[in-house]
């Protein structure tokens, strides 16, 4: 513990925590008092641990708003039951999918993982057979490549949860979605910029720059 604490991004991290924290609590004390007692998020999210993808990129509000499941690649099958108790207990309209570029999950599940420990070969299993499903062009650049395998497995997230909420999805009660994060700006569109590669199931990016509610929110 004494060798931790010299690490002065330790030290900085801790005492950011304790002073944020103030903050926090000085800003919104009578917001938290409102929902205290229960939570009524509007959103089911799952996204990727990496440290660099955050609520902050898309809402300055996450408390009591969304319901976030995070694990690595922003995986279906890995916390089904999150994500199940988020739509289906919690009665979330929305559920959301949030990749983002430069996924080292997503890259790692493109070669050759055996060297990592067994339990992060075991998660990262699943995202392998979500981009080996997928339709990845060898011949483009590699930064190509694993920015098309980001989308291909929001996409495959997509389709997972399409499946098990059609129930949902046939009563026009949820609406699942697929996001990017472009943390690299491999999209082009802008480091840190937002984008949706997924509606319902529709991947079309015509169709989806076309479609109402993306262009109402997202255009
Ligand atoms: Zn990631």
């Amino acid at each position: 513990m004494e060798l931790i604490l010299k690490n002065d991004d330790v030290i900085h991290l801790l005492q950011s925590i304790k002073e944020t924290n103030s903050s926090y609590t000085e800003a919104k004390e009578s917001e938290i008092k409102t929902f205290a007692s229960s939570q009524t998020p509007a959103c089911t999210l799952v996204m990727c641990c990496d440290s660099r993808a955050h609520s902050t990129s898309f809402t300055f509000n996450p408390e009591n708003n969304f319901f976030i499941v995070r694990n690595i690649g922003n995986q279906y099958i890995l916390n089904q039951g999150c994500i199940e108790y988020g739509v289906r207990v919690l009665n979330t309209p929305l559920l959301i999918f949030l990749g983002h570029t430069g996924c080292g999950a997503v890259k790692a599940s493109m070669g050759d993982y055996s060297n990592l420990h067994s339990s992060i070969i075991r998660e990262i299993d699943h995202l392998a057979l979500s981009i080996k499903k997928s339709d990845i062009n060898s011949t483009c650049s590699d930064v190509v490549q694993w920015r098309d395998a980001v989308i291909n497995n929001v996409n495959q997230q997509v389709e997972l949860a399409i499946k098990d909420f059609h129930d949902l999805r046939n009563d026009k009660s949820l609406a699942i979605i697929g996001m990017v994060l472009d943390i690299d700006n491999s999209r082009g569109e802008g480091y840190g910029k937002i984008s949706v590669v997924n509606l319902n199931g529709e991947t079309d990016p015509v169709k989806l720059a076309n479609h109402d509610f993306v262009k109402s929110f997202f255009a």
